[in-house]
């Protein structure tokens, strides 16, 4: 690493410093300083190139700074950012209008992080469970998969397996159910004993922090079908499936269901403002009443225009399409890799995990430490699947270039 300085005036070995310094130590970051992005690049302080596989958890799906998105962001920034919701403002409605009809819901409640939106899932199921189900005062629960991921708070921590995620930070949120993924039998079983009480079943239609764990084929539906029985609402988490990510603009779509509520955050906004959103009808929507549920910044007329500019990328672009054809590359190249490193490569679009076989003491971390040597960026999730999800906008022959280089990675290691 060269010590001349091309992006910005902070070196990247201060960076760590300042960051390990003053910061809360709530992550474990790769040792790379990102000064720059653009597409499906980006560049250190000191001008090192690297393919961006991890797109920040699949919300920079459209590319790093999408010039369509950034000038939306700056015409907007220069006219009008924030009003709070005690006001009327020109953009909200426009934008309601367009995220609806683009994903065929009645109506959006919208809010700015994933957990957030996740808790407005939570409360509106609650709510409709009472008001319109008749479920008794306080008996309302919810059912999640064990295994899940689906933000930071104390009321979906309560409903996480991880111990990481929850060790000294109860007491929980009670009225959460735990039942296995990939199960609709589990489901069928608890709602056939529990029904009555349960306002909604909460899922990822593929669970991406647990290692890209794709169901079973015909799970979702399934569950789906469970749910209408039993006059539950089935939720979906798509906040990191969603938008294209999976080769459909929602992964429930891979199944051809409508979920009652769907979640979105990341992509929304193409990853430059915290933005997401609960889709739903107008019947689960209205249960909730003015001063009932909200937030100062959710719905912003800056990330109103945001969004709206991302969600046209996605559509103009054609970047669902584009998903589908490149994880079929992605992963037939991969189990083509001779490796015994390579237990398993899976995925949809291009959401994709390889699981590598631990040996002679190297692990995933490991892996992602010499493919960021060699010029490409990826996590581990778990200490041994590595998560591969570039920006959709990636061309098809910086694919196969990226590709090398996770090829020569591995081959490597054995060599
Ligand atoms: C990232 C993620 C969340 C949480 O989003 P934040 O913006 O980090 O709060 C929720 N659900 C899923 C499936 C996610 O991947």
């Amino acid at each position: 690493m060269s010590d001349n300085l091309i992006y910005g005036n902070v070196s990247s070995k201060e960076a760590v410093r300042l960051e390990e310094t003053y910061g809360a130590h709530n992550y474990h970051p790769l040792p790379i300083v990102i000064a720059k992005g653009e597409g499906a690049f980006v560049w250190d302080p000191e001008g090192k190139k690297y393919f961006d596989f991890l797109s920040a958890y699949s919300a920079i799906n459209q590319g790093h700074c999408h010039p369509y998105i950034i000038n939306a962001l700056i015409e907007q920034a220069k006219t009008l950012t924030l009003t709070s919701r005690a006001f009327f403002n020109n953009k909200l409605g426009d934008f309601e209008k367009f995220i609806t009809e683009f994903f065929g819901y009645e109506m959006v409640l919208p809010m700015n992080t994933g957990a957030e939106a996740v808790e407005t899932a939570m409360k509106l199921s609650r709510r409709w469970g009472y008001v319109k189900k008749g479920i008794p005062d306080n008996k309302a629960k919810l059912v999640f998969c064990n295994g899940n991921f689906h933000g930071r708070t104390i009321s979906i921590v309560s409903a996480s397996t991880d111990p990481d995620c929850r060790k000294n930070f109860g007491p929980f949120t009670p009225g959460i159910e735990l039942i296995p993924y990939n199960d609709a039998s589990a489901l069928e079983k608890y709602l056939d004993e529990n029904g009555d009480e349960v306002a909604a079943f909460i899922v990822e239609p593929i669970q991406g922090e647990a290692g890209v764990l794709v169901p079973d084929e015909g799970y979702l539906k399934e569950c789906y079908n469970i749910c209408k029985k039993h006059n539950v609402l089935f939720v979906a988490d798509e906040v990191q499936t969603g938008i294209a990510r999976t080769g459909k603009m929602l992964a429930s779509f891979w199944e051809d269901i409508k979920p009652d509520i769907v979640i979105l955050g990341k992509a929304i906004s193409g990853g430059v403002l915290p933005v997401s959103a609960v889709l739903s009808s107008k019947e689960i929507m209205m249960t909730i009443k003015p001063g009932e549920h909200g937030s100062t910044f959710g719905g912003f007329p800056l990330a109103c225009v945001v969004a709206k500019a991302a969600l046209e990328v996605i559509r103009d672009e054609k970047l669902t399409e584009r998903a589908e054809e490149l994880g079929k590359i992605f992963r037939d190249e991969m189990k083509k890799i001779d490796s015994p490193r390579i237990k398993l490569v899976r995925g949809k679009g291009l959401l994709n995990a390889v699981i590598i076989e631990p040996k002679d003491g190297i692990e995933a971390w490991d892996v992602c430490v010499k493919m960021k040597d060699a010029g490409l960026i990826a996590k581990p999730t778990h200490q041994h699947i590595i998560r591969f999800a570039p920006p959709l906008v990636i061309s098809k022959e910086d694919l196969y270039k990226a590709i090398e280089i996770i090829k020569d990675v591995i081959l490597g290691l054995d060599a």
